[in-house]
């Protein structure tokens, strides 16, 4: 992986924040056209994990207390979608979903 993503764990998700995709980390401008919808949605739905520093958005919290957090809403990720540029990807856990689907066939 990019050493220019940020890879957290929250409590059944696993975030990636691809800063070569994300719009003021790339050109490392305050005022991108996205306008920080994901710090937005952040704030709106979920738990204030997320701020912004040096242009871009970071964990607000360190890695070990974002590991307890919940963020099942997933709105930083429809947010920056929303907003035509998908730079966030957050991967739920779905425990037993293969043996599920094994038992299925
Ligand atoms: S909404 Fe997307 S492009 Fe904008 S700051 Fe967040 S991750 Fe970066």
């Amino acid at each position: 992986m990019s050493t220019n993503k940020l890879e957290f764990r929250t409590i059944c998700t696993t975030t990636i924040i691809d800063y070569d995709k994300c719009e003021p980390a790339k050109k490392n401008i305050p005022n991108p056209s996205c306008g920080f919808a994901c710090i937005k949605a952040d704030r709106m739905y979920d738990r204030n994990i997320l701020r912004i520093s040096n242009n871009r958005p970071v964990l607000a919290v360190d890695e070990e207390a974002a590991r307890k957090m919940s963020n099942e809403s997933l709105s930083w990720e429809y947010a920056c979608n929303a907003v035509g540029i998908g730079a966030i990807e957050i991967n739920v856990d779905f425990p037993g979903l293969e043996e599920y689907r094994k038992r299925m066939m």
